[in-house]
Formats: structure tokens, C-alpha cells, sequence
């Protein structure tokens, strides 16, 4: 069913109040066929919705919203140590890591609780807590819009980076992912495995909850811990987790900036060059936890922007922008959104 003049309030994290001109729910590749059928042929432009928690919309969208519901796991292949889950990309990522703990698969414990379906997961290869999806990613199906035909993305073809995808990049809008396989450890059938728990706070959490043992469930109990105690609830205050992706820059330009700014922090990147912390960038620009009208960055996380009440998509969008602005004078470095702005 089409629904005219469709609210997306309660379809994105940041809870912004715009309308599609037409919306539809898809639970069924067919259904997202024939979806795609009506919109070629009535000239709509299409969004691909999941979770709405990496999206900003800054104004009505005019043309179908069509939100992914495909539901499904299953194993589709176990190899010595190995095995291989496909999900359907409507299903709750996090559930889906909650489903790999309970049947004793391991691999993408680190990221649990992060917000979305699994369908949006390759497109920005998500990351948290030293894993990324490209680590453990077989596979995609995806739908080409302009053609209907259905294409299969090994790891190769989706030019994963740091926040990046061929999805994010040239194919952006171009293809549905209707299912993502991915290869995880069975550790039914092999003790050996390396838990990552040199990241953040994780060996400081696991302490505090007295893990005794290392599991997959106590790395995901201490994963969520941080994360609620870090990150601000979209269902108490909108917003989309990190609004900007943490600048890569060259060697020779960090050395330069350190000379005036001897405390910036830095991580290894590729060769000859550095990842910079966007967060604390942002707050030397004395932004973090201000306030402008309905948005500003948040106390705790300067990278988060949120949604006090009723800011407009505009509103937020604009603070991002001054927010660029400040760190580029100050810095001369250029930082660049992570979350998709409509
Ligand atoms: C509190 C909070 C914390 C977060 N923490 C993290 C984090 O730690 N790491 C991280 O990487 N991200 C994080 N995010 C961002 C977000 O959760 C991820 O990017 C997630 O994968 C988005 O999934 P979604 O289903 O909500 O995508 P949506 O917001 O619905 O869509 C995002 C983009 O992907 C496209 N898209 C969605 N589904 C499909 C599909 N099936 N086929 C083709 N295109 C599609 C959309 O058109 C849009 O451009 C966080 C967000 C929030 C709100």
C-alpha cells in the first residue's frame, strides 16, 4: 500500500518532522519489485529507508520513501571453524548480533547496540570498538533500481573504507541490499579465537562487570555498557551518533598543525598519513555541549549533534556547517558528515 504525504517523524532517530510524498513498507523482494515498477514508471525519485538512525532530512522528500522490512537468518554454510550467516537486510542489527552471541558466533560482538538494519551496514561499513563489517563480510545481494536484476557484491566490489562504501560512493541510491552473509567464527567447533578488547574502555568494563572469563556475551554486556553510558538515547534526545567521520590527513600536515597545537591527539592511518579524533577537534572550537536554538553538540559527545525538541533538519544541517567552518579555520582541516542529508 502507498501511502501520500507520509510523516517520517517516527522513521528517523533524529525525529525530524518531514513528509514523503509517497511511502511504502516492503517485506518481500517482490514486493520491492513492484514498488520499484510503480516508481520508474510514475517518475518518482526513491529513498531506501532502514532505521533512520545515519540520516538527516532537511526538507520534505518528494519523492517515495520505501522502508525495508525483509526479515529473515539462516545459516547458509558451515566449513571447519567457519560459518556462514546470511541475514536479510530489514532485520535489527543489533538483534542479529544478539542472535550471532546466543549460537555461539563470533565476530561482530564489538559492534552490538549500534541502531539500524543490517541492510545499511555495508553501506558505511560500520564500525565500533576496533571491528569493522568489512572484517567479516562475505557477501551482498543487492537490487539494481535501474535495471530490477539482482547482484551479487563480494568483499572486493564494495570498496570498503573508514565509513565508506561503493554504496556510499558512485552506487549510492542506485542499488536496494535486500541480504548480507557474512563469515563468522563457530566457536561450537574451535576454541581459537582472538577477542578485540584493546579498544576504548573495554578491558576496564569487563573488570568492573568481573568477568571472570572472556565470552562473547560479557564483550557484548560491556560493548552496551560503554555505549549507553556514552552516547545519548535517540529515544530521549534525536540524533544519529556521530554526525562527522574522523579526518584523514597527511603526515606532513599533522606535524605542521602539532607544532601550534602540541596536544592533538592522533591514530595511524595508511602510510604517511593520520586519523584525527573529529570530537576533539569540535571541542577545541568550544563547541561541545553548546546549545543554538533546538541543536548543538552534545555534553558528553562533542561529534554527536542532537535534536532538543523541534529543531528543523535545516537548523541542524546549518550548525554541522558552522561547526565545519570553525574547525577549518582554526585547524585547516576540513571535516565531512558521515550521516546521508536529504
Ligand atoms: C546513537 C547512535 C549510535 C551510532 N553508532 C554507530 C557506530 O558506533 N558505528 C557506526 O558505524 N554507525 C553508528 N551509527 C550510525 C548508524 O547506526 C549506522 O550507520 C547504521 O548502519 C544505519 O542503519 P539504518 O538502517 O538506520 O540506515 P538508514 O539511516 O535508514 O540509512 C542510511 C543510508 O543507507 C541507505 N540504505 C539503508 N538501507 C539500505 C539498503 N537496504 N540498501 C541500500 N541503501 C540503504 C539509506 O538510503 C541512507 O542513505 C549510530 C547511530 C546512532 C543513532
Amino acid at each position: 500500500m502507498i501511502l501520500e504525504n507520509y510523516s517520517l517523524k517516527q522513521c528517523n532517530t533524529f525525529g525530524m518532522d518531514v513528509n514523503a510524498k509517497h511511502f511504502a513498507v516492503f517485506k518481500s523482494k517482490r514486493e520491492l519489485g513492484d514498488l520499484i515498477r510503480v516508481a520508474k514508471d510514475s517518475h518518482w525519485e526513491i529513498l531506501i529507508l532502514g532505521g533512520g538512525s545515519n540520516v538527516l532530512f532537511t526538507q520534505d522528500f518528494n519523492g517515495i520513501v520505501l522502508q525495508n522490512k525483509l526479515q529473515g537468518i539462516e545459516v547458509v554454510k558451515k566449513e571447519n571453524e567457519w560459518v556462514w550467516v546470511k541475514a536479510a537486510a530489514g532485520e535489527n542489527w543489533h538483534q542479529f548480533v544478539l542472535y550471532s552471541i546466543e549460537n555461539n558466533f563470533a565476530g561482530i560482538e564489538n559492534l552490538s547496540l549500534i541502531p539500524g538494519c543490517v541492510g545499511a551496514s555495508p553501506m558505511q561499513n560500520i564500525g565500533a570498538y576496533g571491528v569493522e563489517v568489512k572484517d567479516v563480510f562475505e557477501e551482498l545481494e543487492a537490487i539494481e533500481i535501474a535495471t530490477g536484476e539482482t547482484k551479487i557484491f563480494k568483499g572486493s566490489d564494495c570498496n570498503f573504507g573508514y565509513r565508506e562504501s561503493v554504496f556510499k560512493q558512485e552506487l549510492k541510491n542506485k542499488f536496494v541490499i535486500t541480504s548480507v552473509t557474512l563469515k563468522l567464527k563457530n566457536l561450537n567447533v574451535t576454541e581459537h579465537y582472538h577477542f578485540k578488547t584493546t579498544y576504548g574502555d573495554i578491558q576496564t568494563q569487563l573488570a568492573e562487570q568481573q568477568a571472570n572469563e572472556l565470552s562473547l556475551r560479557a564483550v557484548s554486556n560491556a560493548v552496551i555498557a560503554i555505549r549507553q553510558s556514552k552516547l545519548p538515547d535517540p529515544k530521549d534526545l534525536g540524533n544519529a551518533g556521530s554526525f562527522f567521520k574522523n579526518p584523514v590527513i597527511e603526515q606532513v600536515l599533522f606535524d605542521k598543525i602539532k607544532e601550534q597545537f602540541p596536544l592533538i591527539p592522533s591514530y595511524p592511518a595508511t602510510e604517511n598519513f593520520v586519523k584525527v579524533p573529529a570530537g576533539w577537534l569540535i571541542e577545541q572550537c568550544g563547541w561541545k555541549g553548546k546549545r543554538v536554538g533546538n541543536t548543538g553538540s552534545h555534553a558528553r559527545q562533542a561529534l554527536v549533534l542532537v535534536n532538543y525538541g523541534n529543531a528543523k533538519g535545516s537548523e541542524v544541517w546549518q550548525c554541522a556547517k558552522d561547526i565545519q567552518q570553525s574547525v577549518l579555520e582554526k585547524f585547516g582541516i576540513s571535516i565531512s558528515p558521515e550521516v546521508n542529508v536529504y
